[in-house]
């Protein structure tokens, strides 16, 4: 395929994997960063041929996985509404409450409508004025461009029968986070491509000098992640903590302007909670006062859902790297794709989900 084999080329990955093994002196611990590199080095078996000279430690850039509980909650309340939609992108209907999941409110009979963009979703509170529709707004930096331009759209066309829960993280505060994790065990990073595409990785140069790790930015092919680990090794063995970015076809230091102008116009930094993380220190984004009308916080109550039992999934411990999906002891047991105990087994960019589906076996 144009523009995708060159970063597929077989001879290419082998020469990587050669290059990596002949550098490394030891076994190195790198994080990727985001759920879509993970499920790129399991499908293509680099955590396997890298065995014994890289660990990879899968990191928290999964949204659906680290969207709180407490949120979805707040939507399915929404849904049951009379006279409310919930509309929200496919990856979130499976992922669990406290109680259900947005599915499961749908059968029950809530208002719940899929999109593909949030922009759809205005365009439903356009042409239906009768109901009032609730965008759920999750996602890293990639997304937030997209609901700022909602709400900008829907303030222009006078809309007052659409609303967001903004549910939005964001993704250096997390990995400082994971650096001051006790026993943290990351030696290097391999930074979100896409991520970096919008919010450029100027900003990644005092973290690598705080923290003396490497920060490479890589993309989601083969070829791309094996060259942003072989500069994490390369890194490593010259003791030197320098961001480097090995996705310059896609990514630029100062990222997208257009894109991270709408996000300033229209979102500032808050602590955030994360799933299975607590709360991160300016880990997310909420709206300005300018666009307060558009929040759905602001527009309805929330109504606590009764809690049955508590949560046995280890979410928390496979996102900060801390344990493989497969030494959760329900693993491969009771939690499967079929039947999943927690969000990264529903999410498609889930680390677990990552583990089944590319058959990796319960330790
Ligand atoms: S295997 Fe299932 S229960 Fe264990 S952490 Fe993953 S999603 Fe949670």
């Amino acid at each position: 395929m144009k523009h995708v084999d060159e970063y597929r080329d077989p001879q290419v990955c082998r020469r990587l994997v050669a290059e990596i093994q002949q550098t490394a002196s030891r076994c190195y611990t790198i994080m990727e960063v985001c759920g879509g590199q993970t499920h790129g080095l399991l499908m293509h078996g680099i955590d396997q041929e890298l065995d014994g000279v890289v660990e990879l430690l899968h990191g928290p850039g999964c949204p659906v996985c680290v969207t709180p509980a407490e949120d979805i909650d707040f939507a399915i309340s929404l849904c049951q509404r009379a006279g409310v939609a919930v509309v929200t992108f496919g990856d979130m209907l499976r992922v669990p409450g406290t109680t259900i999941s947005l599915r499961e409110a749908r059968a029950r009979g809530g208002d719940v409508r899929l999109v593909y963009s949030p922009l759809d979703a205005v365009q439903l509170a356009k042409h239906d004025p009768s109901r009032e529709f609730v965008f759920f707004a999750v996602g890293f930096e990639t997304t937030t461009p997209a609901t700022a331009l909602a709400i900008q759209q829907a303030a222009s066309l006078g809309l007052n029968n659409f609303s967001m829960i903004v549910s939005h993280v964001r993704v250096q505060p997390a990995m400082e986070a994971i650096m001051e994790a006790e026993a943290c065990r990351v030696e290097a990073f391999l930074a979100a491509g896409h991520v970096c595409t919008v919010s450029g990785f100027a900003s990644y140069d005092d973290f690598a000098r705080r923290y003396h790790v490497p920060v490479v930015v890589t993309g989601f092919e083969p070829v791309d992640l094996l060259s942003g680990i072989l500069s994490c090794v390369s890194q490593l063995e010259r003791g030197v903590a320098q961001v480097e970015n090995r996705y310059e076809r896609s990514a630029r230091q100062a990222g997208n302007a257009h894109a991270l102008r709408v996000v300033d116009e229209t979102y500032e930094i808050c602590d955030q909670p994360w799933r299975g993380l607590g709360t991160i220190s300016r880990g997310g984004v909420r709206l300005q006062n300018r666009w307060r009308r558009f929040d759905a916080a602001q527009r309805y109550s929330r109504v606590a859902l009764p809690i049955v039992g508590s949560s046995r999934c280890r979410s928390g411990d496979v996102l900060t790297g801390r344990i493989k999906p497969t030494e959760c002891e329900y693993f491969g047991r009771e939690c499967t794709q079929e039947t999943p105990l927690g969000a990264p087994m529903v999410s498609s960019e889930g680390a677990c989900a990552a583990y089944a589906r590319h058959a990796r076996q319960p330790v």
